[in-house]
């Protein structure tokens, strides 16, 4: 049975913006109750960010994440929207499994949406169960959470419920209940839900509200519906940019998994790279290798196009004109991530001045990483940590020869630069890190898990917390898998 708490007990100080919306943006729809919850994790620091107060979320975790107890304040809604899959467009998808329990202004003024995702059946659920299952929910807290270290832009995780009730996917797994915390969960596909309907009005409201929540800037400028369009590529660019830098690839660009704030979002089958390999794709229903590592970027802009799709309407009054803005506000997309992308190398390499050339510096010593199996994390973090003799990085080239020659001309390269060498390791160890999500890690993780052993859970997500520092004892988180633990595929466990 679901619970009411009376109106004394405020532990969320909710503030519910998104349920001001009209009627036709959301379901209201309460989380089905489950038999036995324990919880099994408590994000602590964001508790803390969010201002809640741990001890409260320590003992009454149980029923507000798995939802059988609503806490006041709480308006739960299940949001609506559509989304391309693999290109092809779904009208009607909207949060089969999530309830957003309400928003909260952080400790720095940020409005922040906290949902329960898992939380049972929902009118947008279709034929799912509206559940997950924990291996799944433990790898988006895990890698939610190692993006935030890693300084990229993310939804996070604030607790994990066991439900104490099993799901049914190809096998009887134990339920779980993520609690999401998210600058917002509107989608591109939100606006798409809209404009498929031929509702402008509700594109405009929708519009209106992005604008004030993330884009206020932009509200302020001539043609805003324009510089939200220019917003969005912009900080989509600069994301994509930033996967590519550690190594991620998300997996499933759907564009109903792609946030309008800019956070990554939708953890499902992600995965880091271990050798560096463009191509790659690790998703089991991803046969095409449209979402693979180096795809990335096109499909970001292949989405950000269905944005504007939806825009149209409000960018001007006539299509051919609304169609020039939106080509030539897409167009940031491009720069922007040029910017970021060329910057980020730059910074991994120890290059701080941009010269001439640094481009296909790079771009060469990812072509012999490539060419040679070499480590990503590894072969970049290995250059700083070694900056004199590189001996422990060539012996993860197969030929080590081919790393050689590019590590001459980087020599040259960097002996234009007017810091001593030390400064620049420093200046390289804090922007390659050491640790990242090992899929083999975080598979071992879920199977120990699976057993009721949480501690390998424990352990990893400390030392995710920390990916740029060297941590005694824990060294061989940083390692690449051996060949019996290379994972190949990922699946996305819904
Ligand atoms: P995802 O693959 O998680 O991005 O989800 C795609 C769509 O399927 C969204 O509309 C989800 O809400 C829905 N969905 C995924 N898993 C389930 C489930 N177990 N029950 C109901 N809906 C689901
Ligand atoms: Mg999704």
């Amino acid at each position: 049975m679901l619970v009411r708490m009376p109106l004394t007990e405020q532990p969320f100080g909710f503030d519910n913006s998104y349920a001001r919306l009209p009627p036709r943006f959301f379901a209201c729809q309460a989380p089905t109750p489950v038999s036995d919850p324990t919880l099994i994790k408590l994000n602590e620091a964001l508790a803390h960010d969010l201002g809640l107060d741990p001890q409260t979320l320590f003992s009454r975790g149980a029923d507000y994440f798995s939802g059988n107890v609503l806490p006041s304040g709480s308006e739960p809604i299940a949001m609506a929207y559509a989304g391309h899959q693999f290109g092809q467009f779904v009208p009607r998808l909207g949060d089969g499994r999530a309830v957003l329990l309400g928003e909260v202004i952080d400790c720095f003024g940020a409005r922040r949406d906290i949902q329960l995702k898992g939380a049972g059946r929902t009118p947008f659920s279709r034929s799912g169960d509206g559940r997950a299952a924990l291996g799944p929910v433990l790898r988006e807290y895990i890698v939610s959470e190692a993006m935030t270290a890693l300084g990229i832009p993310s939804t996070r995780a604030l607790a994990v419920v066991a439900t104490g009730e099993a799901v049914v996917r190809e096998t009887l797994l134990p339920g779980a209940i993520l609690t999401r915390v998210a600058a917002s969960h509107i989608r591109i596909g939100t606006f798409q839900y809209f404009a498929s309907r031929g509702d402008e009005e509700a594109v405009r409201r929708l519009a209106d509200y992005v604008l004030a929540r993330h884009y206020p800037g932009a509200a302020e400028t001539t043609n805003p519906y324009r510089a939200l369009l220019e917003g969005v590529a912009v900080r989509q660019a600069t994301l994509i940019a930033r996967w590519l830098l550690v190594g991620f690839i998300h997996g499933v660009m759907n564009t109903d998994n792609m946030a309008i704030s800019g956070e990554t979002i939708d953890y499902g089958p992600c995965a880091f790279l271990d050798r560096y390999d463009p191509a790659k794709a690790f998703s089991a229903i991803d046969r095409q290798g449209r979402y693979a590592y180096g795809m990335q970027p096109r499909m970001a802009q292949w989405n950000l196009a269905r944005f504007a799709e939806t825009l149209l309407p409000l960018l001007a009054t006539g299509t051919q004109d609304a169609v020039t803005i939106a080509q030539d506000a897409l167009g940031g997309f491009t720069v922007a991530f040029e910017a970021a992308y060329e910057e980020g190398l730059n910074a991994k390499l120890g290059l701080c001045q941009r010269r001439e050339g640094d481009r296909a510096l790079a771009q060469d010593l990812l072509a012999r990483m490539a060419a040679n199996g070499a480590d990503f994390t590894l072969t970049f973090r290995g250059l700083s940590d070694d900056i004199e003799e590189l001996r422990s990085v060539r012996t993860l080239f197969a030929d080590p020869a081919a790393f050689d020659e590019w590590s001459l001309r980087w020599r040259l390269r960097l002996a234009e630069e007017d810091r001593d060498v030390e400064t620049t390791a420093a200046a390289m160890r804090a922007a390659n890190p050491i640790f990242i999500p090992r899929n083999h890690r975080v598979e071992e993780v879920i199977a120990a898990a699976l057993n009721r052993d949480f501690k390998p859970f424990e352990i990893l997500t400390a030392v995710l917390s920390h990916p740029f520092e060297a941590q005694p004892g824990f060294a061989h988180y940083a390692d690449a898998p051996q060949p019996e633990q290379v994972v190949e595929q990922t699946f996305c466990g819904t």
